[in-house]
């Protein structure tokens, strides 16, 4: 969606899919679904059929046409894994990622099986991929919890948990396997409370673990009063990142023709031609 962003975590995100639909506790206050919404019906709008699912394939060659190296959010308008988006134009958005390999990517799902599922198959080739981090939402212990298995068990070379909203204390989770954890209250309008103590339990679990920590914010109505220090300091831990050299132009270009060559012309995935990649404005 956009080449800067305000999410603490990221540089950037990355939206080749926009519209998705609620799975979760987590989702109750959506704050996708509440920008989407607002745009439905607003004619020429990118959100003018509000929070519908729908492919975006004219976004998928954007990460190519970045030139300077992003921490890239994928689908912060979205749920990349969500059954209504086809496996191949999944993987011909895991394609992009492992051609444009100078931005690290991170991929955020609730839906954990899918993610297990296809990484063990369809997506082995960027699976193991370091610039590539693939992770779970972990909102409670019902419904939460329960996708850190399905991530330890995908096959990953980078898997992280964003514990956002946090809505209860969760208990020992495990964090084996699990190379980074982002923990964050909810905000906005009718916002859930956070405790202290939650908060304080999970740092200490990573601490103990040696996982990196980022503590997001602690939320509420207003967030920005809140802030985001834990007993005066602030966690800005991240796993080490692996910086690939910059792609040439026509190197970019090659690798969007080889990826159109492979979806292309299966109707499967109508993607865009190649006209925004060869614009000016990619050099
Ligand atoms: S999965 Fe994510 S994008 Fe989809 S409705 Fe829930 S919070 Fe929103």
């Amino acid at each position: 969606m956009a080449e800067h962003s305000h999410i603490e975590w990221t540089d950037a995100t990355w939206n080749p899919v926009r519209g998705c639909t609620k799975i979760s506790p987590g989702c109750k206050h959506c704050y996708a679904e509440t920008f989407a919404e607002r745009l439905r019906g607003v004619e020429g709008h990118p959100y003018e059929q509000g929070f519908d699912l729908r492919l975006v394939p004219e976004k998928l060659w954007e990460p190519l046409r970045w030139r300077n190296p992003k921490m890239t959010f994928l689908n912060s308008m979205s749920d990349l894994f969500h059954e209504g988006v086809p496996e191949e134009y999944i993987v011909a958005v895991a394609k992009v990622m492992t051609a444009a390999k100078w931005h690290t990517y991170q991929v955020l799902t609730k839906r954990a099986e899918r993610l297990e599922k296809l990484l063990n198959t369809k997506l082995s080739f960027a699976a193991e991929q370091n610039h590539i981090w693939w992770g779970v939402s972990v909102e409670d212990k019902k419904y939460g919890v329960r996708r850190i298995a399905h991530l330890r068990k995908a096959s990953a070379a980078i898997r992280f948990l964003s514990i956002e909203p946090l809505l209860e204390e969760l208990g020992r989770i495990e964090l084996k396997g699990i190379h980074w954890v982002i923990v964050g209250g909810e905000s906005g309008p009718g916002a859930r409370p956070i405790e202290k103590e939650w908060v304080l339990d999970l740092r200490n679990q990573c601490k103990k673990s040696g996982v990196p920590f980022f503590f997001k914010q602690w939320g509420g109505v207003r967030k920005k009063s809140a802030g985001r220090k834990l007993d005066a300091k602030t966690y800005d831990e991240f796993p080490d990142r692996v910086q690939y050299p910059v792609s040439s132009v026509e190197e970019c270009i090659d690798h969007a023709r080889n990826i159109e060559a492979i979806f292309g012309t299966n109707g499967l995935v109508p993607l865009t031609n190649l006209t925004a990649v060869r614009n000016p404005a990619f050099a």
